[in-house]
């Protein structure tokens, strides 16, 4: 794979949030759609998630929401993505995530997000994947996730390594150039046959 095809952003279900978070997620949103990537979601209508993919369908963009049925209703499914996936379980659901996406986002969001992002930094590690993973450092929101990582280093709890499983950008515009950077998209050289 050497281009992002399908970015799954993990964020925030909440509603009672500052309105920067809110046009952070809408930014995004747009931004996918402009550059006609799919947007992989927990199909929620509801706190940034929702924000988000009305953004990416507004702008014409691709949009499969993943949800699990028991929370269909508490997270209101959103009623007009592209393509809703129901699953039978908050794990089908983040497996289902991972296997449709190419890359990952991370906004800023609460304990559902930050189980989602540490799970599959955690799947990096045990090399179940090499997708890229993105953090979007929304006004420093994730600065203490950051520093708690930096102690499990220091503290030789992970490796050094852990530190290289994500890259963190400041600005959701910063998102797609940082995957074009990506060192896990690298295309290998064609094999030369001179
Ligand atoms: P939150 O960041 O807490 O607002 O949650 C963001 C999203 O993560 C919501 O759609 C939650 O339903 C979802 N979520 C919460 N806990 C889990 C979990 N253990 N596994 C998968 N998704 C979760």
């Amino acid at each position: 794979m050497t281009t992002v095809r399908s970015l799954c952003v993990y964020c925030g279900s909440s509603s009672r949030v500052a309105p920067h978070h809110f046009e952070a997620a809408s930014r995004l949103g747009a931004i996918l759609a402009q550059r006609r990537i799919r947007l992989i979601f927990g199909g929620g209508h509801v706190g940034l998630m929702g924000l988000m993919a009305d953004a990416a369908l507004a702008g014409g963009g691709e949009v499969i929401g993943v949800i699990p049925d028991f929370i269909e209703d508490l997270e209101v499914a959103h009623p007009d993505v592209t393509e809703l996936v129901v699953v039978d379980s908050m794990h089908a659901r983040k497996q289902k995530m991972f296997e449709l996406a190419d890359a990952f986002a991370v906004l800023p969001g609460g304990l559902g997000t930050l189980d989602e992002t540490l799970e599959i930094i955690t799947w990096k590690q045990l090399n179940i994947h090499d997708k890229p993973i993105v953090l979007v450092d929304v006004e420093g929101y994730w600065a203490p996730l950051r520093g708690l990582i930096d102690k499990l280093v220091d503290e030789g709890f992970a490796g050094p390594d852990a530190l290289n499983f994500f890259t963190v950008v400041t600005r959701v515009e910063d998102v797609l150039p940082a995957l074009a950077r990506a060192p896990e998209l690298a295309i290998e050289p064609e094999p030369s046959h001179i």
